[in-house]
């Protein structure tokens, strides 16, 4: 049985993540609790094969009892209201976090993914967007501390396994939705859920003719162990859903299943918000042999029962 870490492990991805490793591994899930909370993984605690850590990965992690395989290193505020509350943490997550976890993977000698994002192409110029693409990045504005924070942590990643030899991974995951997303959490499957049920208006920002493309969490998680568990293929690697929509298509989307009387309102576009995101995932297919099965309205509605139960 591997011992495998998951950073960010309380958090929407990550929880998922322990709930399918929990089956066949052990599993040490590290999270600070900041976007995540220990409620995510609560059912887990009485599992043998689980532990809880609560730590900051922007500080060094200590874990000489324990011989690790395989280091998931997803912790980082996701959404970006989230990660511009605190811009400055949440570049010292991307930086000092992964710096911290590629110590950690060298002193383990263990393999180690590090989730990268979309953002990393920036405002892209190219479409769909190729991992051989380097992207339309701004690095001095409110997107930048993640953006450039993941990039960076990419080059780190690449360092390291050019200078020591660290066995590395990285996926760039397109945004990714699905039971567990925090209600607050101010990304845009979330609010217009939560806002659908509630029969508040649906906020869409600027003309809502930007795009995006939404992966379902149990297709995103087959994609991220199946990327884990390969070997010679270190990466970048797409993950997404290539099936691109409009927020105003989604918004209608979510006012049709959830059965909701909401109208939909118009509000400032965020600065620096990308016009147009679709993964071209031609390397996964061949690769990983990976693509997602979960269609939209199919996750959705999952989505939405899960936030009526809140
Ligand atoms: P999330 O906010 O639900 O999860 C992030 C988790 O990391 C939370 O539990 C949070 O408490 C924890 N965390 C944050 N900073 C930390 C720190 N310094 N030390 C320890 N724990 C910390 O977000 P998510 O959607 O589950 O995203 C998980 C990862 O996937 C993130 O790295 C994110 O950048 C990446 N990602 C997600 C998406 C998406 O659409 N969900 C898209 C691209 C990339
Ligand atoms: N968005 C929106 N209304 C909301 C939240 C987000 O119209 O209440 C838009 C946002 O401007 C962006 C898209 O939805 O164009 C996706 O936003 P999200 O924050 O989910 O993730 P992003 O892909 O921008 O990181």
């Amino acid at each position: 049985m591997k011992t495998v870490l998951i950073t960010g492990g309380a958090g929407f991805i990550g929880s998922h993540l322990c709930d399918r490793l929990v089956k066949d591994n052990k599993v040490i899930c590290v999270d600070n609790t900041f976007t995540g909370s220990e409620a995510n993984v609560k059912h887990l605690m009485g599992d043998d094969n689980f532990r809880f850590v609560k730590h900051d990965i922007i500080e060094p992690l200590f874990l000489d009892d324990e011989d690790i395989d395989e280091i998931y290193n997803l912790a980082c505020p996701a959404s970006p209201v989230h990660y511009q509350f605190n811009a400055i943490r949440t570049i010292k997550a991307n930086i000092l976090g992964m710096v911290n976890m590629l110590g950690l993977a060298i002193k383990h000698k263990a393999r180690i993914l590090q989730a990268s994002t979309s953002e990393v192409y920036g405002d892209p110029l190219e479409h769909p967007q190729r991992e051989d693409y380097w992207g339309n990045v701004n690095c001095t504005g409110i997107r930048s501390c993640y953006d450039e924070g993941k990039r960076c942590a990419e080059t780190l990643m690449f360092d390291y396994h050019r200078q020591n030899k660290v066995d590395i991974k990285v996926i760039r995951i397109f945004n990714t939705y699905g039971p567990r997303m925090a209600k607050d959490d101010g990304r845009v499957v979330s609010n217009f859920i939560t806002q659908g049920l509630s029969g508040k208006d649906i906020t869409v920002y600027g003309d809502g003719k930007q795009t995006r493309s939404f992966c379902y969490i149990s297709d995103m998680i087959s994609g991220i162990i199946k990327m884990m568990g390969k070997d010679d293929f270190i990466g970048p690697v797409n993950l997404g859903n290539p099936k691109e929509f409009t927020i105003l298509e989604l918004a209608k989307e979510v006012i049709e299943l959830s059965g909701s009387d909401s109208k939909v309102v118009f509000k400032k576009l965020p600065s620096d918000d990308p016009k147009k995101r679709c993964p071209d995932i031609s390397l996964a297919k061949k690769k990983l042999g990976w693509e997602p099965k979960v269609e939209l309205r199919e996750g959705l509605k999952k989505t939405i029962e899960y936030f009526r139960g809140k």
